[in-house]
């Protein structure tokens, strides 16, 4: 998610921190800080907004003397953009700095232990739980490397830590497990950076740490330390790439890079929040009575944010029994929707701050309706005003047309709707905890549909069907709504006529576009709609239709009788196959795209985050 540095050696610590964090900016972006010591004394200079401003307030990192210091660029998951919640966070007697990536998950209760042994938090950071576990062990007498060692035994979750200790100068620590680190040899000098770009200036030998790994370095040696804390060999790799294909991680574009996130991402999302069998939704305030007294839902959002609403539909109605509508955001606000205290209005936003959408909640709340955003920034504007929000951790999003957004909006769905059938009792023991145990699985299943072979066939269809004129994506009840998302891939970045339609409309009006070649996409995973959608199929193949079908693997050798091209994806419970449909569609959007010669990140007349109506 955000970006940290860290470097010891002869020179002065600041710029080249500075210019480091430049380099991961695309990490994260709500606030920057770094720490530097100077001979003994910590001192650390954050603040809220850009890191231009922090750098700015420095001069360049001129105003702050020190060799040895940590940095950070933040992309917050614990507590709103401000200068307190920015890090390095420094442990309540000053002792410990800590530049953080990830999510801490066990930080509440390791808090309370911490506040009972007297330590005192000053921010609403899960990072500051790490600095002060550190300095807990190190009041008691150990020194900083088996201080580190002990509180790290105790985090949960995912981290990148870069440490420093106020009666350690020149030395520092870090440790990985789940985010990103990357160790710099120098020459008199040694560094770390969450990816490779913040280095490439200083130097191209590197080290990928691995899980569990913790390395502590001077100006002129590196320990390295595997999970069980044994000494092991970390030898350096040279990396021939330039800057701005590292910052991609080797990958061609951020929206291949963001498709390639979406385990992780969902990951991320999911597992904080299944938690012993059970659905644990932060700070959320649904209670049963209220549950049980309402009587619509609206989704409300825009763009590919609705369709994820179109998809609540189908998932909350079955599970919950209760009437959701999904609306258009810029729709909602003039049609004079049936709003009152028994309406639940579910707000969706990537970046919390869409224009249409803000104005939707507004309208919502003003009209007495309660509020519940689904977000991927923490503290944007539709956070802070929802009654709730559920964050989306998917991290920033760079490319334009949304992929790892799109599908934590979709796992986020899946927890409410759970929780909410777990209250209103809409589903038995028995099902709650087959749909849990799918949903535990979903990253890995998730990881299974990028495989190398999946991609591969989605390049050949690509390259068969990109001079195609019009493309139509055909699907039953999920999938309908699955094809609304993977028809607007197509159109936004590859610039392609292309309509969704659920596939027993067809018959209804446009099956009169089809035509000899015309290329139609079939979704057909739900099994007992299986057949019914093949023969959708059929309708159109005898009119000449192309048909590239999508099912899971078992179907597989069925659908394979009637269309041109099957692609098979793993099979879990109908209600979460749109988490693994929709990912072959994106890469075939991706694969049109780069075939037609499209600017794949930065489509044309489209933009990231619309703050205009
Ligand atoms: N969880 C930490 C926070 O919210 C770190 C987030 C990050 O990776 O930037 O401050």
């Amino acid at each position: 998610m955000c970006g940290i540095v860290g470097y010891t050696g002869g020179g002065q610590a600041a710029p080249i921190l500075l210019d480091g964090l430049e380099k991961l900016e695309y990490r994260g972006y709500d606030s920057a800080g770094v720490c530097v010591q100077d001979g003994g004394g910590l001192k650390v200079a954050k603040a809220k907004g850009r890191l231009s401003h922090l750098s700015a307030l420095l001069e360049g990192g001129k105003a702050l003397q020190g060799t040895t210091g940590i940095g950070h660029t933040r992309w917050a998951t614990h507590g709103a953009p401000s200068d307190e919640n920015s890090h390095p966070h420094i442990a309540d007697s000053g002792k410990i700095a800590v530049v953080h990536n990830g999510i801490i998950e066990n930080y509440q209760k390791l808090k309370e232990r911490l506040l009972a042994a007297g330590k005192r938090f000053h921010s609403e950071t899960d990072t500051e739980v790490a600095a002060n576990l550190i300095e807990y062990f190190y009041d008691q007498g150990f020194d900083f490397k088996m201080s580190v060692r002990k509180a790290v035994e105790r985090l949960e979750g995912s981290y990148a830590l870069g440490i420093l200790c106020r009666d350690c100068p020149g030395v520092v620590i870090a440790v990985k497990h789940e985010s990103p680190l990357v160790f710099g040899f120098g020459k008199g000098c040694n560094y770390i950076a969450s990816d490779v770009p913040a280095l490439l200036k200083y130097t191209r030998e590197v080290c990928y740490l691995s899980d569990g790994d913790m390395v502590l370095f001077t100006d002129r040696e590196a320990h390295f330390f595997d999970a069980a804390g044994d000494p092991v060999v970390r030898t350096p790799e040279h990396i021939g790439w330039d800057a701005s294909a590292a910052e991609k991680a080797g990958y061609p574009h951020f929206m291949l890079k963001e498709i390639y996130e979406q385990p992780k991402a969902v990951r991320d999302t999911l597992s904080p929040r299944l938690r012993d069998g059970e659905i644990a939704l932060d700070d959320v305030r649904l209670p049963a009575d209220y549950l049980r007294s309402l009587r619509r839902v609206y989704a409300v959002a825009c763009g590919s944010a609705y369709y994820v609403g179109v998809q609540s539909k189908y998932i909350l109605e079955k599970l919950c029994k209760l009437p959701v509508e999904p609306v258009l955001a810029s729709e909602f606000r003039y049609a004079d929707p049936v709003l009152g205290e028994d309406t639940l209005v579910i707000i969706l936003s990537q970046s919390g701050e869409t224009a249409d959408t803000l104005a939707a909640l507004r309208e919502a709340k003003a009209r007495g309706a309660r509020t519940l955003a689904i977000v991927n920034v923490v503290g944007s504007s539709i956070a802070r005003l929802a009654d709730d929000v559920l964050y989306t951790w998917a991290g920033p999003e760079i490319a334009v047309a949304t992929t790892k957004a799109y599908s934590t909006q979709l796992a986020v769905v899946y927890l409410l709707a759970l929780s909410i059938a777990r209250q209103l009792g809409t589903v038995d023991g028995a099902r709650f905890e087959a749909l849990y145990a799918q949903l535990e699985r979903l990253p890995d299943l998730l990881e299974q549909v990028l495989d190398r072979r999946t991609v591969a066939q989605l390049q050949y269809d690509a390259s068969r069907y990109f001079h195609n004129r019009d493309v139509f994506y055909i699907g039953r009840k999920l999938d309908s709504a699955t094809c609304l998302e993977g028809s607007l891939k197509l159109k936004e970045i590859a610039y392609l006529h292309s309509e969704a339609y659920a596939a027993g409309e067809l018959k209804h009006g446009p099956i009169s576009l089809i035509e000899d070649g015309t290329l139609v996409v079939a979704l057909a995973t739900e099994p007992a709609m299986f057949d019914k959608t093949v023969s959708n199929i059929r309708e159109v193949k005898s009119r000449g239709a192309e048909v590239l079908g999508l099912t899971i693997e078992r179907l597989g050798e069925e659908l394979q009788k009637t269309v041109d091209s099957a692609l098979l994806i793993p099979e879990t419970d109908p209600l979460f196959q749109p988490s693994l449909a929709i990912v072959p569609l994106q890469l075939f959007a991706y694969y049109m795209a780069l075939m037609r010669g499209c600017d794949v990140d930065k489509p044309r007349n489209l933009a990231k985050s619309v703050t205009v109506e």
